[in-house]
């Protein structure tokens, strides 16, 4: 690897007339910049971390319409929010999003305040999130830094600096404050988003011949543009096993809480254990959960394997769905199961004893699809979507 950094005397302020041109022609039209009011800049910027812009469009349009203003977001149940945001991960942030909205609602009369610093001390809401919302819906001259222009920065400069590290971007924040025009704080922020995802592209090689910067880019000049930006290689994930259960009786599945710490925090999901189970183990113990050892009006069916990956976890599953005639059967597995048999009870005495919902559910598939966010990494168990 290359090891001399050319980093030193980058004078940033020069590619701000050209990216700002740039993106006066060529901005993407995205449903978010059409207002560009900070509730919409807010709502969105949160929906793009971890998550592709064309994913994003649809989840959007459907999150405002449900939830149109900072104050309704702030009085949304957990379960509407949630399945608002079923299928995006990171469930923290729609979580964050709403305990930032009674703040807004509580503390600044329901709308986000115009001020860098008060946005950063609101839930879920970091420098780069504080920047993008005071430069694009308040035209403050603040940096933005994200991942985007790390890359497109270092690049840039032709600089080897670890990008990963807080000190790293804690300095090209002050940098890049220090370019971002007064007049155009907005386009220059929505430049380099555009810049990092049209052409300075994180994998594979940069399209340099289209980018507005080229003449000044350092890693272009030296042909650097594949080693930079520099980031130590990420640990290994955690590899865990799991066996997946779709427990239905009668066009009821069964819906366990998880806890509300950790990886999922109390979302909703089907119940599964540690481990890989086979067939033969599951009809077990199936058998061991029937009073006669009788299981001949049990239907046992492999759903195969599933992957899901977290950013330290990879989950590797194995389904099983498991069709019950009797609903008193399907409980007993279910406390075998979860070794928790008191509470898993009916959704008729739910609604009798509000407590027991807490953890466990038996719920009609409709309910589920309508009102129940399950994660992604159940999507391949999800057989009742195919229900007519
Ligand atoms: Fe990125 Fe290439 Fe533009 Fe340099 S010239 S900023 S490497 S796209």
């Amino acid at each position: 690897m290359n090891t001399i950094d050319v980093s030193k005397s980058y004078e940033y302020g020069e590619i701000v007339p050209y990216l700002v041109d740039w993106y006066e022609a060529n901005a993407r039209i995205l449903p978010w910049r059409l207002e560009p009011e900070p509730y919409h800049v807010w709502i969105s910027e949160i929906m793009l971390q971890q998550t592709r812009v064309e994913a994003v469009r649809g989840y959007y349009d459907r999150f405002l319409t449900a939830l149109p203003t900072i104050e309704d977001l702030a009085n949304a149940s957990e379960e509407v929010l949630l399945k608002l945001w079923e299928g995006l991960g990171y469930y923290t942030r729609v979580r964050n999003l709403q305990k930032a909205a009674k703040v807004v609602v509580d503390e600044y009369s329901g709308s986000l305040p115009a001020s860098y610093k008060e946005l950063l001390k609101l839930p879920g809401i970091g420098s780069y999130t504080a920047g993008a919302i005071a430069s694009i819906a308040y035209g403050i001259p603040v940096s933005a830094v994200d991942g985007n222009v790390l890359r497109i920065a270092k690049r840039l400069a032709g600089s080897f600096d670890d990008i990963t590290k807080a000190s790293v971007k804690k300095q090209l924040e002050i940098e890049f404050t220090a370019i971002t025009p007064e007049d155009a704080a907005g386009a220059f922020n929505q430049s380099l988003m555009d810049l990092g995802a049209t052409i300075c592209i994180p994998n594979g090689r940069p399209l340099c011949e289209k980018c507005p910067v080229m003449h000044l880019c350092m890693a272009f000049k030296k042909d650097l543009q594949s080693q930079i930006p520099v980031k130590p290689k990420k640990k290994g994930r955690r590899i865990e096993e799991k066996t997946v259960f779709v427990l239905e009786y009668d066009g009821k599945i069964v819906l366990h809480k998880r806890p509300g710490k950790g990886l999922l925090a109390g979302l909703w999901e089907l119940p599964n254990i540690e481990g890989k189970s086979s067939i033969d183990k599951i009809q077990d113990m199936l058998k061991l959960s029937s009073v006669k050892k009788e299981i001949a009006d049990i239907e046992l069916t492999s759903l195969g394997e599933a992957k899901h990956i977290f950013s330290h976890v990879e989950w590797h599953m194995t389904g099983f769905h498991i069709k019950y005639k009797d609903s008193e059967q399907m409980k007993r597995f279910c406390g075998q199961l979860m070794q928790d048999y008191s509470a898993v009870v009916d959704n008729s005495l739910l609604k009798e004893d509000s407590n027991l919902l807490e953890n466990y559910l038996i719920i009609p598939y409709e309910e589920v699809i309508e009102s129940y966010a399950l994660p992604s990494a159940f999507e391949g168990y999800k057989i009742w979507k195919n229900i007519k």
